[in-house]
């Protein structure tokens, strides 16, 4: 791949171990990687970037999506409910998906996350309908190759059905063998761990309330053996915490212990049901936590304990969560909410608008097991977004560019969004995609999966 220069950045916040901030910054890049960055690069490059009127961030990094929620999104009926009655409801237009919904609401989601400065994303995919056989994860390799962003998917599943105590339908659910067959030639297939990685897997059994001890405990065992990360949902409800403690007599983390889920390797959605004791268990394990604020606020959840975990030194990353509960794919406004939220919650303990651009970058890069993105220095894949600071509503707005998407937001697309050395989308338009076409596709495959379920 050709060399890039972009020039004279007015700021670059680069999240680095420093913290540094550069002003009127150069960025060289060769190969999608940052060979250079400070002042007055001298560089024959072909091609070349004014960054004059720009802030640049390093690009953001979702932890927990369900990109097929995309296509569930603003349903009035579910607008008053909490998780277990909201998940009930959808599970009857879930069991409809095929691969092209799946396609094309990966491509809605993914689409979205990246014109907001989003250049990585995970997706928590666990409906697997019994009654035909599908391509979702494949699907969705294809929709984040379109678009050129780097994509960690998840073989996630349901083992539990209502007939064994679980909340979801019996068609949707799946047996172990089955399960851990499909999670071996998935990761396979499209793993891979090599440093400036566009495809990863790991293995996520969807929750405690869908799935048995056997697929808890055998999963744990596989991404082991595989060197892959495990990702489930926890300590989201305290109807979870009341299932557990009926159904395995146990808290969520000491039941999620009990089945070998504790460790680096592993990262949760959610966590907000933790006691002290928990939290310190989670510090010391180095176990981590996505948290998703817009989601848990939608669904009256709670609210994450993100300072302690902070202070304890608890992994940390920020995800938009499925966008059935969002519902939106925005990272860059989900940094704002979580500002906004703790602020309310917490006062002077809050973290700020910073700490949540950290938790979004380097935070999540860690959940992911990734040193090689969230950052912008020598060596780290050249994965970046730059926000237009050139206008009438951030006039009297720019003295601190690294706190500015917490204090203020950005309520208008990236200018220009970039992975891997590569833009990706500008000024709010896709580069990878026909953005109209897509549009139809995706809306006629909306009509169709709602009609499916008589809604
Ligand atoms: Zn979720």
């Amino acid at each position: 791949m050709a060399a890039l220069l972009i020039r004279n950045a007015d700021a670059v916040v680069t999240a680095d171990d420093e913290d540094s901030i550069l002003r009127n910054a150069d960025i060289l890049i060769r190969d999608g990687v940052i060979a250079e960055i400070g002042r007055n690069i001298s560089a024959d490059t072909e091609k070349t970037i004014d960054a004059h009127g720009c802030w640049i961030y390093p690009g953001l990094i979702n932890t927990h999506h369900h990109l097929y929620q995309t296509f569930t999104r603003n349903l009035p009926m579910v607008q008053k409910m909490e998780l277990f009655p909201w998940l009930v409801t959808l599970y009857e237009i879930w069991r409809g998906l095929d691969d092209e919904a799946i396609y094309y609401s990966s491509l809605t989601g993914m689409g979205e996350l990246i014109k907001y400065g989003c250049t990585t994303v995970m997706d928590h995919h666990y409906v697997f309908p019994r009654e035909r056989e599908n391509n979702f994860i494949g699907m969705q390799f294809d929709a984040a190759k379109a678009l050129g962003l780097r994509f960690c998917a998840s073989r996630g599943s349901m083992s539990r059905g209502k007939k064994d105590g679980g909340l979801p339908p019996d068609d949707l659910v799946q047996d172990v063998d089955t399960i851990l067959d499909d999670c071996v030639q998935l990761v396979k297939k499209y793993h891979d761990p090599s440093p400036l990685s566009f495809r990863q897997v790991v293995l996520a059994p969807c929750s405690p309330f869908s799935v048995t001890d056997a697929l808890l405990k055998e999963t744990a065992v596989l991404a082991r053996k595989l060197k892959v990360r495990m990702h489930t949902h926890l300590c989201e409800t305290k109807d979870e915490e009341r299932y557990c403690l009926e159904k395995v007599n146990m808290r969520p983390l000491a039941y999620m212990e009990s089945c070998g889920w504790l460790g680096e390797d592993v990262w949760y959605a959610h966590g907000i049901h933790f006691n002290d004791e928990e939290l310190a268990l989670l510090a010391k394990t180095k176990t981590g936590v996505a948290h998703c604020p817009v989601s848990n606020m939608k669904l009256s959840s709670g609210v994450c304990r993100v300072s302690e975990m902070l202070e304890l030194g608890v992994p940390l990353g920020l995800a938009v969560d499925g966008s059935a509960s969002n519902d939106c794919s925005n990272l860059l406004a989900e940094i704002r909410a979580a500002y906004l939220l703790h602020r309310l919650s917490r006062s002077e303990k809050a973290p700020t608008g910073y700490d949540f651009l950290k938790m979004a970058t380097r935070g999540s890069a860690a959940l992911l097991g990734r040193n090689d993105i969230g950052c912008l220095a020598v060596g780290k894949a050249a994965d970046m977004f730059a926000l237009d600071i050139e206008l009438l509503e951030l006039a009297g707005a720019l003295l601190d560019p690294m706190n500015m998407l917490g204090t203020l937001g950005y309520s208008r697309p990236a200018e220009w969004v970039m992975a891997g050395g590569k833009i990706i989308a500008e000024k709010g338009v896709l580069a990878g995609i026909d953005e109209p076409e897509v549009r139809n596709k995706a809306n006629v495959c909306v009509k169709d999966l709602l009609q499916k379920a008589g809604v």
